[in-house]
């Protein structure tokens, strides 16, 4: 598709202002993803994230950017060093099982696999390179506890992302754990030396016996992939202080170089009232609500269902609508298969253009998907009240349902539809006797029906559960 990025405008967090969105390279986009950090399953409030990067990256791609994508695998800090010494297990055995878990959520959720999965193990050489070249430029030091410090009074555009003042800031007070408030903007670790709660996670290096801390992590590996500057970088709001900020402080002053054009950052999912969290014991994986049966697509349309930098709160009425929404779709597009009426003419190119203008003006303003979905579903209204009258051809309804699944490339909750397929009634016959033939252990008989039934384009296969047979497509 032409790449038409005229009207194409994101929210710049560090602008706090809608702004047309142009990247470095022409139809190139380089974007950074904060991944999971493989303590504990992902839940869906993490996965409200991950779903709106993926609708982020599938909308560049829908106009027709090339996307380079790098999310990372956070798979050292202080969580899965608490988390696998609690369990007395080694920590890559311990990230090792929740880093495949999340990964077949991805899958679950249908989340379009990125260019790049670093792990942040596998680049503590670069991470060294970086802090030395810090140390060299004078924005870190190392304190007397052995760690290196980032002097955030020497980088003089702190906390211009998260808006934080640091006027006053208390000589010489640090901070060595990953996370911590707005009121501990004080010197950060980028390398924590070895102490006995880290127990057997360390790495000799030339500049200690330690560990990096997590945001060094981030600014190497974004930087080690991607280059310098990135177009955009994502993550929900609780990273933008202090991991994003100090994101910017290290990369910032180590290249002399703008480290982001566009920060984009989603809101909260939140359950009665208050962010959805590990730490408020309030949170569901996905494997909670799969056990309960609700289908994973569902839960993917509920979390793309709101404008992203808007907070809203999980609740299972939500994902019950989501479901019939998403059934609604497919359906909808069952039925455009079927359809083969009296033809409605120029009027279905009307009410194609029309929904495919809507659909990409809400896009482009910012990812407004309660505009793309409400114009959808107007659409899809109107065009089964067609079906319904039988007045549209079958011409027709193949390019409806070509531009819907244009649009599914985009929402990723259809997936792909088949008609349904019906066996005929000779087929049925066959088969009922070949089963018989099978039982009296009469294997030539039961052969030969398989062969009538392959001449049929019947296809048979033999599974524990019994007989299941499809029909072979032809052309
Ligand atoms: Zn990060």
């Amino acid at each position: 598709m032409e790449c038409s990025v005229e009207n194409l405008r994101f929210f710049n967090t560090l602008t706090r202002k809608k702004e047309k969105f142009v990247p470095l390279e022409k139809r190139k986009v380089k974007m950074y993803t904060c991944g999971p950090t493989v303590y504990d399953f992902a839940h869906v409030g993490n996965f409200r994230t991950f779903v709106f990067q993926d609708l982020l990256r599938r909308w560049l791609e829908y106009r027709g950017f090339k996307v380079a994508q790098v999310m990372n695998i956070t798979d050292v800090d202080d969580r899965t060093i608490q988390g696998s010494r609690k369990e007395n297990i080694p920590i890559k055995q311990y990230t090792e099982r929740y880093k495949q878990a999340f990964f077949e959520d991805l899958e679950a959720l249908n989340i379009k696999r990125v260019e790049h999965y670093p792990k942040a193990t596998e680049h503590i050489p670069d991470m060294i390179i970086l802090i030395k070249k810090l140390i060299e430029k004078g924005y870190a030091y190392r304190g007397e506890d052995g760690s290196i410090y980032y002097d955030i009074s020497k980088f003089k555009d702190y906390g211009k992302l998260s808006k934080i003042k640091i006027e006053e800031l208390r000589p010489g007070a640090r901070v060595k754990v990953d996370e911590y408030g707005k009121e501990e903007a004080y010197d950060f670790a980028l390398w924590k030396a070895w102490d006995e709660e880290d127990g057997d996670v360390f790495w000799e290096t030339e500049i200690g016996k330690g560990r990096p801390g997590w945001h060094i992590e981030c600014s190497t590996m974004a930087m080690k992939y991607l280059g310098e500057t990135l177009d955009i970088h994502s993550g929900g709001v609780d990273l933008i202080f202090p991991h994003h900020e100090n994101e910017i402080a290290q990369s910032e002053a180590a290249t002399g170089k703008e480290f982001v054009r566009c920060w984009l950052h989603s809101e909260h999912l939140l359950v009665e009232g208050r962010r959805m969290a590990k730490r408020f014991g309030n949170f569901f994986t996905l494997r909670d609500l799969t056990a309960k049966g609700y289908d994973p697509k569902a839960v993917r349309y509920l979390l793309l269902s709101k404008h992203y930098r808007q907070q809203f709160n999980f609740t299972f009425e939500g994902l019950k609508a989501a479901k019939s929404a998403v059934d609604r779709l497919t359906n909808f597009a069952e039925k455009l298969l079927e359809a083969k009426g009296e033809g409605y003419g120029e009027k279905i190119k009307g009410l194609v253009n029309t929904v495919r203008k809507n659909f990409e003006e809400a896009m482009d303003d910012d990812l407004n998907i309660s505009v793309t979905l409400a114009s959808l579903f107007d659409f899809v209204r109107e065009v089964n009240k067609l079906i319904d009258e039988n007045s549209l051809s079958k011409e027709e309804a193949e390019k409806v349902y070509d531009l819907i699944m244009e649009f599914d490339r985009v929402l990723g909750v259809i997936g792909e539809v088949m008609k349904e397929e019906k066996l005929p009634r000779e087929a049925e016959e066959l088969i009922r006797r070949r089963e018989e033939a099978r039982k009296a252990e009469n294997w030539k008989t039961a052969d030969k029906i398989r062969e009538q039934l392959k001449a049929m384009g019947v296809i048979l296969e033999d599974t524990p559960q019994g007989v299941k047979w499809k029909i072979e497509r032809k052309g």
